[in-house]
C-alpha cells in the first residue's frame, strides 16, 4: 500500500543531520515518493541538489507568500527551469491573509506585494507549461480570481492544505483544480464535510511536514511517515478502504505533477 506525500518540506532535517532517519522512516511507512515544496531562494537551491541522490523525491520552485521579502528573489525562478533535473512545479504560492497588520496602509501594501509575486510567478508557470501549487488563507475570493486572470487550467492548479468550506470546494471542483489535506484534517471536524464532496479525481495527501503534524503524534514535529495516519483518517471519512485511498492519491498525484 504505497503512498505519495504530495507536499513536505525537508531542508530543515538536512540541516539538523536527521534526513536519513526521516527517509528511512518513510522508507517503512511505503511513503514511496515525495514532493519536498519550495518557499524561497536557499530551499530551491538545497532541492535541486539534493533530488540528484533521491530519485524518488521531486521537488517544486516557489516564493511563498509570507516568506517573500522583494520581487527581486523572483529573478533566480527561471534558473531552476533550466537545471537538467527540472522542478515538477512552482509553488507554493498564493496569498495568506491570515495575520495582516491592522493599520491600513500596511495591510494594503502586504496585499499588493502578496498578489504582484503571486500574478508573476503564475505568469512564468503559464509560459512553461508547469503545473502550481497554491497556498491560499483567509483570501479565497482573491486567490481565485487572480487564478481565472491567469488564464491557468484548472487541471493544472493544487490548492495544498485545504482549509476552505464546503461552497469554494465546490467551485474549485467545477473549476477542475486539484485540492490536498493534510494532518489538521484529523482533529479540525469542519474539514470533514469539503473533503466529502471533493472530487475524487482530483483528491491528494499530504504532510506539509515539519508542519501540521496529525492525531496522534501531536505535539510531536511531522514528518512523511506520519502521512500514514492522515491517510487512514481520510479514508474512514469518506467510507473507503485505505488501500484503495492510497492507490487513489497516488494515481492523482503523478498525474497532477507528471511523476515518472
Ligand atoms: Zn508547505
Amino acid at each position: 500500500m504505497e503512498i505519495i506525500d504530495s507536499h513536505c518540506h525537508l531542508d530543515d532535517f538536512f540541516h539538523e543531520g536527521k534526513i536519513e532517519e526521516v527517509l528511512t522512516n518513510a522508507a517503512h511507512a511505503l511513503v514511496t515518493k515525495m514532493v519536498a515544496v519550495g518557499t524561497q531562494p536557499k530551499d530551491w537551491e538545497f532541492y535541486a541538489e539534493f533530488v540528484r541522490n533521491h530519485g524518488h523525491i521531486s521537488y517544486t520552485v516557489g516564493l511563498h507568500p509570507l516568506v517573500a521579502e522583494n520581487e527581486k528573489e523572483l529573478d533566480q525562478l527561471p534558473i531552476f527551469l533550466e537545471k537538467e533535473i527540472k522542478p515538477v512545479a512552482i509553488g507554493e504560492i498564493g496569498l495568506d491573509y491570515h495575520r495582516l497588520p491592522k493599520e491600513q496602509q500596511a495591510k494594503d501594501e502586504i496585499i499588493e506585494f502578496q498578489k504582484l509575486i503571486f500574478a508573476k510567478q503564475l505568469e512564468l508557470a503559464k509560459a512553461n507549461d508547469l503545473p502550481v501549487v497554491i497556498h491560499s488563507r483567509q483570501a479565497f475570493d482573491d486567490t481565485f480570481n487572480i487564478l481565472i486572470d491567469s488564464g491557468i487550467v484548472g487541471s493544472k492548479i493544487l490548492f495544498h492544505c485545504y482549509g476552505y468550506g464546503v461552497s469554494e470546494m465546490e467551485k474549485l471542483k467545477s473549476f477542475g483544480a486539484f485540492v490536498s489535506f493534510a494532518g489538521t484534517l484529523t482533529f479540525r471536524k469542519e474539514q470533514v464535510e469539503p473533503l466529502k464532496v471533493a472530487n475524487l479525481d482530483k483528491l491528494l495527501v499530504e504532510t506539509d511536514c515539519p508542519y501540521l503534524t496529525p492525531e496522534p503524534h501531536r505535539p510531536k514535529r511531522n514528518e512523511p511517515a506520519f502521512i500514514r495516519d492522515t491517510a487512514r483518517f481520510a479514508a474512514k471519512m469518506l467510507d473507503m478502504s485505505e488501500n484503495y485511498f492510497c492507490n487513489l492519491t497516488y494515481k492523482n498525484t503523478e498525474k497532477f505533477f507528471a511523476l515518472k
